[in-house]
């Protein structure tokens, strides 16, 4: 598995807390048995644990984990090599591409038109993935959100933060935008249309923010440091000098 897998979701990075739960059967807080319709698990000791939605992904990624590994499709060490790898993109990357478009009008044109080729240029393979940059403009705030799941350009930003990968995040993004940049500290005023990107398999999305003001004397180097993860997602504006 190289780190550019189109399908990069999360591979069983985050159930460990899930466990506690499986096992704690004296736990001393009350525990709600209407957790909706979510599917009901019968484990070999006889115990009955019904699964809340949001718990049931986690254990869907760890029985297909256990499989894929059992079965030989991939082993544990691809695995490792795999989170590893994601680990350690340098994120710092997302900033050079940003500075080149603002201050390289030819070279924001071409990231606009194609972005896993302009990325490409920084050494970056999206491999079968799309990249489509969206532009922030005095017009236009973009926001990026993956409602089914997490997906995420990690090409480029490393792994997906927390937020990003919540039921909240992930609703809220697409019915109250607003108030959930307010939350980011980012008031974007009505006459600013907010434009919402639902991420796939396929698709991945990258902000490209507006450059502030104030910084038309610098070149690309010094702008880097003005680019954040999260206002490649849109959260955020680029730094103010
Ligand atoms: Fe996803």
């Amino acid at each position: 598995m190289s780190p550019h897998d189109p399908h990069d979701h999360d591979h069983g990075h985050s159930h460990h807390h899930h466990h506690e739960h499986d096992h704690a059967h004296t736990h001393d807080h009350a525990h709600p048995h209407d957790h909706g319709n979510g599917p009901v698990l019968k484990y070999s000791d006889d115990s009955v644990h019904d699964v809340r939605e949001s718990d049931l992904y986690p254990l869907l990624a760890e029985a297909l984990r256990a499989v894929l590994v059992e079965r030989g499709v991939v082993s544990a060490a691809d695995i490792r090599e795999h989170l590893e790898a994601l680990d350690k993109v340098d994120d710092g990357m997302g900033g050079k591409i940003v500075a080149r478009a603002w201050t390289d009008p030819a070279y924001k044109q071409r990231l606009l038109a194609n972005g896993s080729a302009a990325v490409a240029e920084f050494g970056i393979d999206m491999g079968e993935t799309q990249l489509i940059v969206v532009e922030n403009t005095d017009d236009v705030h973009n926001l990026v959100v993956c409602t089914l799941c997490s997906c995420y350009p990690r090409a480029i930003l490393g792994l997906p933060p927390d937020w990003y990968k919540s039921k909240s995040y992930r609703a809220r993004a697409v019915y109250e935008p607003r108030a959930v940049l307010r939350e980011f500290g980012t008031a974007v005023p009505e006459n600013v249309t907010v434009k919402v990107h639902d991420s796939n398999a396929d698709m991945r999305y990258l902000v490209l923010p507006k450059r502030p003001a104030g910084t038309d004397d610098w070149d690309a180097e010094r702008l880097t440091a003005l680019v954040s993860r999260d206002c490649l997602v849109g959260v955020v504006p680029a730094a103010a000098p």
